[in-house]
């Protein structure tokens, strides 16, 4: 009978701490003043599998949701994350590779049609491009929009909220600021010199200031100096990470063809190795390495690797703290 009534107390006291707001949907919003990183999504490159979404994340700061990319899965793990749609009201989209930005149309869309007759604005932020795939997004669901202003009263087009923003950051440069974050951006290595010579995309890594904490976001690159500079002393650096392993496969498809611009070849020279992350963590100083966009994440060709793989790798040119990401990780 003790035995029970305590189990009954127990379990009261679980709910009172926070689950009972998340039920009802609530999340931390608005309560949680503290600079929260969210994985949403830690696969490596264009691969679609039920372990990992494709590469997204949150910084949640002074109770708001900035998003960073919006690769498949985007919208399903802010759902899982109790992160309201409709309260997502600045994206950064670090390059134009699918991976990163295929669910920005799903997220548009839904945002507006769950903001009903009051749709709210959205920004989104990004290396050229990011304009014309925001209008390219509202073009694909404009079916939705037309016969629901018809048959449901709404007035606002998706046209007047939300908007792409083409950045220019060969530099480090500051590209947005309001009263809960400063964001930098810069150009990483992710895009060679010989294919930016024949194509206007660029590729950026990101830095977030908030009064409490600074995180940086490395987007797809190889070992960049720029990339290093960006997250000079920050608290977090967010970095893909390829491991030794995978390089080796990819060098080695690459190899038998040296003249062809394989697959391959494009994997090893515009990605980092573990081994390379360390080293731009090191010389940047940063306290804190969080891996993301792994490769392999939960490719079933290449299948699954233990955390301990990519920290010990990483281990060997960083002897700060590293985390190995996962969907739904809050840092
Ligand atoms: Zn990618
Ligand atoms: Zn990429």
């Amino acid at each position: 009978m003790q035995r029970r009534t305590l189990l009954k107390s127990l379990g009261t006291l679980a709910l009172s701490s926070g689950t009972i707001g998340t039920i009802l949907g609530q999340g931390r919003r608005g309560t949680d003043t503290k600079t929260t990183l969210i994985l949403l999504g830690t696969q490596g490159g264009p691969n679609v599998n039920l372990t990992r979404a494709e590469t997204s994340s949150v910084v949640m700061a002074g109770g708001q949701p900035y998003l960073i990319d919006c690769g498949y899965g985007t919208v399903r793990g802010l759902v899982e994350a109790g992160i309201r749609i409709v309260d997502v009201r600045n994206i950064f989209v670090s390059h134009l590779h699918d991976d990163h930005t295929v669910d920005l149309a799903a997220l548009l869309s839904l945002k507006w049609t769950g903001g009903n007759t009051t749709p709210e604005r959205t920004d989104v932020y990004g290396p050229y491009g990011s304009k014309q795939m925001v209008e390219g997004a509202i073009a694909f669901f404009r079916g939705n929009v037309d016969i629901r202003m018809v048959d449901e009263g709404r007035t606002v087009k998706p046209e007047a909220l939300f908007t792409g923003h083409d950045l220019v950051a060969s530099a480090v440069k500051q590209v947005y600021k309001d009263e809960r974050v400063t964001v930098q951006a810069v150009e990483n290595a992710h895009f060679l010199d010989r294919a930016k010579a024949k194509m206007p995309y660029r590729s950026f890594a990101y830095r977030f200031n908030t009064p409490d904490r600074s995180i940086v976001f490395s987007g797809d690159t190889a070992y960049s100096k720029n990339l290093i500079e960006l997250a000079r002393g920050a608290d977090v650096l967010v970095c893909e990470a390829m491991t030794a392993g995978v390089r080796q496969q990819f060098a080695s498809t690459a190899s038998a063809d040296p003249n062809a611009e394989s697959i391959g070849r494009h994997v090893v020279e515009t990605h980092s190795s573990t081994e390379e992350v360390g080293r731009m963590a090191t010389e940047a100083k940063v306290k804190t390495v969080v891996l993301y966009h792994l490769l392999p994440g939960s490719n079933p060709q290449r299948g699954p690797v233990a955390d301990d793989v990519y920290i010990s790798e990483v281990r060997k040119t960083f002897s700060g703290e590293i985390v190995v990401g996962k969907d739904q990780m809050r840092i």
